[in-house]
Parts: C-alpha cells; structure tokens; sequence
C-alpha cells in the first residue's frame, strides 16, 4: 500500500532538525520514500490527513516483561528483594503458555496505544509472545531470560536457540532474537560463559539486568571484589552487543566500562522509582556520549507500559537528582525512547527516525487536545504534556495498526477478557 500523511508536523529525531512544519510523508510499502512537498510522480493509495497531528518515529520500549501485565496491581508498596521472592517468582512458576500469550497481548495493546512499536522482551513462553508480535503487526525483540537452576542449565539454553531458529527474521523481519541471562546474581560465572558462548554461535546480542540495586552491587563486591558490570566485562559479555537494563549503582569505572563497549544501558525511572531500587546517573552517561535508552520495565513494578510517562521521568527526574534544570532535556529524553533504543537493539538503520529510506514506523499524536494549548514548543509539548492517550495513529512497516484510536490488528474485547480471566485463574490456582 502506497500512504501518504499530508499536511503533518513531523518531529524526525535524525539529529538534524527538531521540527519539520507543515510537510509530507510518503509511504510505498514498509518504507518512507520521500518527505516535504509534493510530487507529481506519485502514487497513493490512502491519503491520511496530517492536520493538527505531528509525526514522531515508533517509540522504542528497550526493556520490559511484557507477559508480567498479568500482575499488574497484584503486588506493590514492596522492595525488590520481597517483591520477587515472596510474590513474583512463586506466581510466574504457575504461568503457562497460554497465561502469558493473553498477557502479552494485552501489553501489545496497551503499547500500540500508547505509540510504542518497538519493544524488547525479557520473558518465558516466548514464542507465544512471538505469536502475539505476529497478529499485531507491530516489531520486537524476544529475549528468553536466563535463571540457573539446577538440572535444567541445558534446557534453558536450548529453548533460547529454538527461539531463535523459530523466530529470527519473521514476520517479515519485524522480530529478532537476543540472549538475555535474567541477572549476574541469578547466573554464576560459569553459566554466563555458556550463554557467552551461546551468543556467539548465534551471533546475536544480549539482554540483561545490570546494577540494579544498591544490594547487588554490595552484595557483589563482597563476593567477587568488584561491580557486577566489571564482573561480565572480564567475563567477555561485552564483547557482544549488549542491552544493559538499569545500570542505576555504577562508579565512574563501570561508565567507563560502559562507553568503551558500546554497552546500551536502558533507564527504567518509572520501575527505579517505585521499587525504591535508586536514580542511575543518565545526565553523566548521555555526556560521555553512552547511547542510553529507555524502558518501561514489566507493568508490576511500573505499573504502565506507557511510554510517554517514562520520556517526562526521565527528564524531570534527573534535573531533580543533579539539581540541575538543564539536565535531560526534551530532546534526549525523546531521543532515548526512539533512535537510541533503536540502536541498542541493532536496528537503528531501518528504525528509529523518520528519514527517506527507513521503515515507516510512524506515530501521529493529536495535538488537537486543551492540555497541548498552546504549542509554543513541540518538542516540549511531546516531553512535558503530551499523553499516551494523545497517540491517534500507529503504523508500523506501512501498515496502519491503529488509526482514530482504532486498532486494526487485534481484538481488543477479547484480549481484555481472556487476560482478565487468565490472571485470575493464575492467582487462584
Ligand atoms: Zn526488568
């Protein structure tokens, strides 16, 4: 299908303009082939009026559990250790495939309406996240997280390289496959070698928690005498593109680490702050020029998937920590849920931006609302006003997934009820 968005504002975050007023994007196929004024050699099949609405690139969601919507609401107001030992761990342990692939999809709902059309997953069951990736036509990475436990190393491993021999590269391409060990202090040394190694049969990246709390960290330098970020370094984990979900207790060692890997840490403020884990230094790693991204985290320590809350954390949150009003402005904080997600998870050639020859993942916002009165700064707007609630359309590879609020893709009743009824079932059983 040729599309063409007329008229619309267009925030491109191609780190050359801020904004594009009052152009045009054209669409053939998965791919945007041209923007600004019209031409006449064009051939359109469905012309979407861009009045009032600004373009902005598919937001990236770099890191979440996305089957754990399952548990939204179900255990709060705990810290993180409690929080997964006495409530989270025992509940998924009675997931099944069908649990998490309603989960999921819920999720993906809640992501297509809230502008995210990337995400990266750290779960179980994946393939039935890979389903859900399939029917709703939007993009992602399937990580199969990694936890030893005894007996069932091998089993582990092998489900991640099904994973990938299943799922790399389908659905036209909109799905990849990583490795994610779940955590340094859930896999010992000897194991993360194994996964190691696993990636580089695969030649895949990684998927990983990184200092997450205060206690990791000390609990790391009593046991091995030093950080758990200089722990997989010396392991070799760096050595493959690697997705580094939180990094919040680093020293200035582990951020040099980080820079001279390449190593894509993923600032999750939402779930930092409500599981009182801390404030990792992002103002401090954007300057050494690290490529941070941003996440949700599951949605029951969140408990959201809603992207735009994570972009206004981010940047409010930070000024506060450095007291420093200049700190993570608009622009980083959009920056990190678009181009640089996209290059944490390897995909920054086709996605991220709106430019001339990358794949229309595109989000329009309604700008039409009395919170966005009056626009005097879009990129602002986006930052500090804007709602999830303000996405009107998602398209993904030049498909309309969403327009009007509408999902074409998934059934949304369905989904609500069959999840609903999922979560309950799984709580009661
Ligand atoms: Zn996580």
């Amino acid at each position: 299908m040729n599309l063409l968005i007329k008229n619309v504002t267009i925030v491109p975050m191609d780190g050359k303009e801020e904004v594009c007023k009052d152009t045009n994007i054209y669409v053939e196929e998965d791919k945007i082939i041209h923007i600004g004024e019209l031409r006449g050699d064009i051939k359109v099949d469905r012309i979407i009026n861009g009045k009032n609405k600004v373009a902005i690139p598919g937001l990236v969601n770099a890191h979440t559990h996305i089957g754990m919507s399952l548990f939204r609401n179900y255990a709060d107001d705990l810290p993180l250790h409690e929080w997964l030992t006495q409530k989270i761990w025992p509940a998924e342990a009675k997931l099944t495939a069908e649990d998490v692939y309603w989960g999921s999809l819920l999720s993906m709902v809640e992501m297509i309406q809230s502008g995210t059309t990337t995400f990266c997953d750290m779960y179980f069951f994946m393939d039935e996240v890979g389903r859900g990736l399939e029917e709703a036509g939007i993009r992602g990475v399937l990580t199969r997280g990694l936890i030893e436990e005894k007996g069932k190393e091998e089993e582990k491993l092998n489900d991640t390289r099904n994973l990938y021999k299943d799922w790399n590269g389908r659905g036209d391409g909109r799905i990849k496959v990583m490795v994610s060990p779940h955590a340094p202090y859930t896999c010992s040394a000897a194991y993360l070698e194994r996964i190691i190694d696993l990636a580089k049969e695969l030649n895949t990246g990684i998927h990983i928690h990184l200092s997450e709390t205060k206690k990791e960290v000390e609990d790391s330098f009593k046991e091995l005498h030093k950080s758990p970020i200089k722990h997989v370094y010396d392991l070799g984990l760096f050595k493959l593109p690697t997705v580094a979900a939180h990094c919040v207790h680093v020293d200035d060692d582990d951020i040099e680490i980080l820079k001279e890997n390449n190593v894509s840490p993923v600032n999750n403020p939402s779930s930092n702050l409500k599981l009182a884990s801390g404030f990792a230094p992002i103002d401090k790693m954007l300057k050494k020029g690290i490529n941070v991204a941003l996440g949700t985290d599951g949605s029951s320590s969140n408990n959201n998937l809603n992207m735009f809350e994570e972009i206004h954390l981010a940047s409010i949150v930070n000024k506060a920590v450095n007291m420093d009003a200049i700190s993570v402005p608009a622009i980083s904080a959009l920056e990190m849920a678009t181009i640089n997600g996209a290059k944490a998870l390897l995909w920054d050639k086709e996605i991220g931006s709106i430019e001339v020859g990358k794949k229309a993942d595109i989000v329009l916002m309604d700008m039409d609302k009395p919170h966005l009165y009056p626009l005097h700064n879009i990129v602002s707007s986006l930052a500090y006003s804007v709602q999830g609630s303000d996405v009107d359309t998602v398209i993904v590879d030049g498909n309309i997934i969403m327009e009007n609020r509408e999902i074409k893709t998934l059934d949304v009743e369905k989904i609500i009820y069959n999840a609903d009824k999922a979560s309950k079932n799984l709580i009661n059983r």
